[in-house]
C-alpha cells in the first residue's frame, strides 16, 4: 500500500469525493499530511456502496503528538495515515447509521472498522492489512466481532448489492462486433482481451479492432490478460509482454490478470498468489490500474487473504448471484449471454465500482491526472549570465531572448 505525503496547504483532489485537506491533522500545526491510497479507493467504494450524497472526515492523518493527546498512543492506523473517521450522509442530507456503515465497510475489505460514538453517526475505518479489527467504541477498544451483520442484526442485502452496471468481456472468439449496435443495447462498458501468454505473437487478434470499435462508439473499455503463466517469475514475462501490446492507449477499467487454468492451482496458493502478485505489481509501477480475475470457487482457494482486496476484483460465477461476501468490483455472471452486434454467445458482466473516475482522477491507464493543475511559466526576454572562474576572472553578460 502506498502511503503518500502532501505538504500541509497542497489541495490535491485524490478521488471524485476526496481531497487531501480533508485529512489534515487537528493539532493545529503545519505538518505534512499522510494519506494512504488504499484508504480513498475504499472510501469510494463505500461512497457508491452506501449511495452517499458526502462523507465528512472528522479526522483523518494524525501526527503522534495529536494522537496521544486525544487518548490514542501515538502509533495507530491514523498516525500511519491509513484512518479516517467519517460521517457519512444519505441522499436527503441525513446521517447514515454507523452500525449500517460498519456492515458496507466490512463488505469493501477494510481492516480497522468501529462505531466510535453512542448515537452510531460516527465510525473510524482504516486500511490495514493484518490483525483485522472490528470493534465497537461504545463497547469496548477490543475487537467485539467477526461478522457486523450477525453483531448488530443486519440482514445482508445480497441481491440488491449486486446491481451494478451493465457491461460485457470479449475476444478474437466473439468474431467482428457491431460496437454501434452494442452500444445501443444498453452496453455501459466492455473488458477487451488483449492477449495471452508472454509471446508477442499471441496477441488477441481483434484486440486492436475491439479498442478501436468500442471506443468510436463511446463505450469505456478494459482489458484482461488470459495467463499461462508456468511460474511466479513467468507471470512476469507475460506482465511485460502484456504492457508492450496495451502501450499508448487509454482504459477506463483496469488491466486484469486472468487466472483460470488447472495446471497453475495444482502449484498451489502461493504459488497463485505469487503470479498474480509479480503480474499486476509490474503493471502497477508502469503505471497501470492493476486487476485479478478468477472464478469464484479458485479464488477463495488459491488466492491468499492479503491479495483479496489488494487490486481491482472481478470474480466469476455463473448464476442469479455471486455468492461472494467480501469486496468486488466486477462480478462476470454468464458467459452465454445475448448482445445486439455481437454473434453468438457473449460473457457478461455487473460492475459496482466507478472505476473510470477513479483511473482518470487518479492519472492511470493512460490519463493524466485531472486534478493537477498545468504551470505557465514565463520566459523573461532577457537574462543575465555569470562565469565565475574561481580565479578571478569573472564574465557577466546579457542574453535577449530570440
Ligand atoms: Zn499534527
Ligand atoms: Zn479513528
Amino acid at each position: 500500500m502506498a502511503v503518500k505525503s502532501y505538504a500541509y496547504n497542497d489541495s490535491t483532489q485524490l478521488s471524485p469525493h476526496f481531497n487531501v485537506q480533508e485529512f489534515r491533522c487537528k493539532c493545529g500545526g503545519t505538518h505534512d499530511i499522510l494519506v494512504a491510497e488504499e484508504l480513498i479507493q475504499k472510501l469510494e467504494q463505500l461512497f457508491a456502496a452506501l449511495n452517499c450524497s458526502k462523507i465528512i472526515v472528522n479526522s483523518g492523518h494524525r501526527c503522534s503528538a495529536y494522537d496521544i493527546s486525544i487518548g490514542g498512543y501515538g502509533g495507530g492506523q491514523h498516525p500511519l495515515g491509513k484512518a479516517a473517521d467519517v460521517a457519512c450522509y444519505d441522499q436527503s442530507g441525513g446521517r447514515i447509521n454507523s452500525k449500517l456503515v460498519c456492515c458496507k465497510a466490512q463488505g469493501i475489505g477494510f481492516g480497522g472498522i468501529a462505531n466510535i460514538d453512542s448515537s452510531y453517526t460516527a465510525t473510524h475505518l482504516d486500511a490495514r492489512t493484518s490483525n483485522i479489527w472490528y470493534g465497537n467504541e461504545v463497547v469496548s477498544y477490543n475487537t467485539v466481532t467477526d461478522d457486523f451483520y450477525k453483531y448488530y442484526g443486519i440482514e445482508r442485502e445480497v441481491g440488491k448489492e449486486m446491481a451494478g452496471i451493465f457491461g460485457i468481456d470479449v475476444s478474437e472468439h466473439n468474431g467482428s462486433i457491431d460496437w454501434n449496435k452494442v452500444k445501443a443495447a444498453g452496453v455501459k462498458f466492455a473488458i477487451l482481451r488483449a492477449g495471452y501468454g508472454r509471446e508477442l505473437n499471441q496477441k488477441d487478434k481483434f484486440f486492436e479492432e475491439n479498442y478501436k470499435g468500442a471506443k468510436a462508439a463511446g463505450i469505456p473499455v478494459g482489458v484482461y490478460w488470459y495467463s499461462y503463466a508456468e511460474s511466479p517469475e513467468d507471470a512476469k514475462n507475460e506482465a511485460r509482454t502484456c504492457l508492450q501490446i496495451i502501450k499508448g492507449k487509454q482504459f477506463e477499467y483496469p488491466i486484469y490478470f486472468d487466472l483460470e487454468e488447472r495446471s497453475q492451482f495444482n502449484q498451489g496458493r502461493a504459488a497463485c498468489s505469487a503470479m498474480i502478485r509479480n503480474f499486476c505489481n509490474i503493471l502497477e509501477d508502469a503505471g497501470y490500474w492493476a486487476g485479478l480475475y478468477m472464478s469464484r470457487s479458485p479464488f477463495t482457494s488459491y488466492c491468499e487473504d492479503d491479495l483479496r482486496t489488494r487490486y481491482a476484483l472481478w470474480l466469476a460465477e455463473y448464476g442469479s448471484r455471486l455468492n461472494y461476501e467480501g469486496a468486488v468490483g466486477m462480478w462476470q455472471s454468464s458467459d452465454n449471454g445475448s448482445v445486439s452486434g455481437i454473434f453468438g454467445n457473449v460473457d457478461t458482466d455487473y460492475c459496482y465500482v466507478d472505476y473510470p473516475a477513479m483511473i482518470k482522477a487518479a492519472g492511470k491507464n493512460g490519463f493524466v491526472k485531472t486534478s493537477e493543475e498545468t504551470v505557465s511559466v514565463a520566459y523573461p526576454d532577457k537574462i543575465t549570465l555569470t562565469a565565475d572562474f574561481g580565479n578571478g576572472v569573472k564574465y557577466i553578460g546579457t542574453a535577449n531572448r530570440v
